[in-house]
């Protein structure tokens, strides 16, 4: 009972029926926490040892994917896709994977294989007609960071549709932070290059707060016009991760997003952040929540006239 997961609810986004059609597609995006780096690398003090052993995380991992039902999940940190691939495929998902190139966490003790991005949909609402991936570059030199691309068509309406995910580089300062740009213009040109118009769909953590050049850059692309889900409901969450580090101590901020092509899709509803009082002092990854970042959920209409390629 002490260690059911955290709460969360929906925030409805007004929108007009009469521009939209069908079923919307529900879409998760989550930093699920690596488990080499969550027990070796994070120094998370605060959070008791057994709330971060992998027998107790994968279930609530399991738990926060599966209990709004998402059509498409997005994922990043993933050191167990063979596990989550069995778990998942008994509830209907078919999922990629794609490592990072050289991940921290092979140089760990105990690994279960390098980390990488994941996307995960429902096998019977979609059909997988093209998969992608990319080491990002920086300044046309391969970074350690990579992004995994999808285009699927909706097996009832035949609409077709391309999400995306990364995870961009980690850690503080100017230099980091002009990295993590041209790793978002990088994206961006791979994103477009295979989206050829299609409604689309972004999602990652960016490890930068919506101050950070990244973020501006992802929301003024003249050629792939997206605008961020989250911020429909006024403005960006406070947080997205929450957590207490040994030496940093206590670090709260936004750093995760859902982009999408506002031409083409329409937001109906977004999952709020758990409040403060639900988190806990000790703040997460806890014997509540299995990741130091939250998990964000949107649902997405495709708009009337969006057609399978413009
Ligand atoms: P990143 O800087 O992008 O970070 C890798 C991971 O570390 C991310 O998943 C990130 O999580 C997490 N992280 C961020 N901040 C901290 C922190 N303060 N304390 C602990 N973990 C944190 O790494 P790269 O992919 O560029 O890989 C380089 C890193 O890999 C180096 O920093 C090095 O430590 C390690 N490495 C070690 C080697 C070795 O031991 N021989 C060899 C090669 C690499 P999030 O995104 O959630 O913030
Ligand atoms: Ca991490």
């Amino acid at each position: 009972p002490n260690s059911q997961l955290i709460k969360r609810t929906f925030t409805s986004i007004p929108y007009d029926p009469d521009s939209v059609d069908g079923n919307p597609v529900r879409v998760l995006q989550w930093n699920v926490l690596s488990q080499a780096l969550g027990q070796n690398n994070d120094r998370f003090d605060s959070c008791p040892l057994e709330a971060l052993e992998w027998k107790h995380r994968r279930c609530h991992m399991l738990e926060e994917i599966l209990r709004h039902n998402p059509d498409i999940i997005c994922l990043q940190e993933v050191d167990h896709f063979d596990f989550l691939s069995r778990a998942l495929a008994t509830q209907s998902y078919s999922g990629l994977f794609v490592p990072k190139p050289d991940s921290p966490c092979v140089y760990i003790n105990d690994n279960n294989g390098p980390d990488g991005c994941a996307i995960f949909y429902k096998n019977d609402k979609f059909d997988l007609l093209e998969k992608h991936d990319k080491v990002l570059q920086v300044w046309t030199v391969h970074s350690n960071q990579v992004s995994l691309l999808l285009i699927l068509k909706d097996k009832n309406t035949q609409k077709e549709l391309c999400v995306a995910t990364t995870h961009l580089k980690a850690r503080k300062g100017a230099l980091l932070s002009t990295l993590r740009n041209e790793q978002g213009k990088d994206l961006l040109q791979f994103i477009s290059s295979h989206a050829a118009g299609r409604p689309t769909i972004v999602c990652g953590d960016f490890n930068a707060e919506p101050t950070e050049p990244v973020y501006s850059t992802m929301c003024s692309c003249s050629y792939l016009p997206l605008d961020s889900a989250y911020k429909l409901s006024g403005s960006e969450p406070l947080y997205t991760s929450w957590k207490i580090r040994g030496g940093e101590g206590e670090v709260m901020h936004t750093i995760d997003y859902m982009f999408y092509t506002k031409h083409k899709l329409t937001v109906s509803n977004i999952l709020d952040m758990p409040k403060e009082i639900d988190i806990g002092e000790n703040r997460v990854p806890s014997m509540t929540y299995p990741s130091d970042h939250f998990s964000l959920i949107s649902d997405f209409y495709f708009n009337t006239n969006t057609n399978v390629c413009e």
